[in-house]
């Protein structure tokens, strides 16, 4: 993997100072629960990617992030680690309902996910679920969904459990993650988006994740995130 460059934003915090997390390179250097650093290790999940590297300390103070790295840089961890982590700090538990909405453009996507969230949070007691239309049976997320702490979720089947299903309440959740942003917003999907945002509590974490920032991220980016931390990965070229 590429270094990063020189200038890179790695632990500036929004007052000017610097993380002490700033730079450190393996996931046991973080202020992670124990629980979480034991699900990595059994993982296989020892030093961190650059766009880990570069957000983690970040996100794991609870600020914005707007992460761009090209596929198969890990971002997924990057983003399922923080939430994950501000659950637990919270105490979290099955009966406080939604806590955190991770947004993805198809199911296939939504499912890798899904994947990595439950190899890492698999020690604590949140439980988390796909709302990702398709093969799935609308009524049969109905009865569940609001037994869910994670969400992860297509952009048109969660906006359709919004408007639908009786009982569906977001006004708690802590955590709003956009991964792929750039395919969400360019494929049409952004008067989604923003109905969706517009139901959910303005107080809350929000990272956006994608490979490129295109225009349509940069935008969301503006409306939908307070003070971001701008973090770009790239290759040497
Ligand atoms: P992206 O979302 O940026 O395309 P993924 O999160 O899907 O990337 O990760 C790509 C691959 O890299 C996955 O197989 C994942 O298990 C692996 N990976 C992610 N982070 C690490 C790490 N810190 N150390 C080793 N492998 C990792
Ligand atoms: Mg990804």
């Amino acid at each position: 993997l590429p270094p990063l460059p020189n200038n890179s934003p790695v632990g500036r915090l929004a007052d000017g100072t610097f993380s002490r997390y700033a730079g450190v390179a393996r996931f046991e250097q973080l202020p992670i629960s124990k629980n979480i650093k034991k699900a990595l290790i059994s993982n296989k999940f020892v030093s961190m990617t650059d766009i880990q590297r570069a957000s983690l300390p970040h996100a794991l103070c609870g600020r914005d992030v707007l992460g761009a790295a090209k596929t198969g840089s890990g971002k997924t961890l990057a983003f399922i680690i923080p939430v994950l982590e501000k659950l637990y700090r919270e105490r979290w538990g099955p009966e406080d309902g939604v806590g955190s909405i991770i947004i993805s453009p198809t199911w296939e996507l939504a499912d890798q996910i899904f994947a990595v969230l439950k190899a890492i949070g698999c020690i604590h007691r949140l439980s988390a679920g796909l709302l990702i239309g398709g093969r799935q049976d609308v009524a049969i997320e109905k009865e569940h969904v609001n037994k869910l702490n994670v969400l992860i979720c297509t952009p048109g089947r969660l906006l359709q459990h919004m408007d639908e299903t009786p009982n569906f309440d977001c006004s708690k959740m802590k955590v709003l993650v956009l991964d792929e942003a750039d395919c969400i917003l360019d494929s049409g999907f952004k008067k989604v988006i923003n109905a969706i945002i517009s139901q959910l509590p303005k107080r809350r974490q929000t990272m956006l994740f994608s490979a490129t920032q295109t225009k349509s991220v940069q935008d969301l980016a503006r409306l939908s995130l307070k003070d971001p931390e701008y973090i770009s990965v790239h290759e040497e070229s």
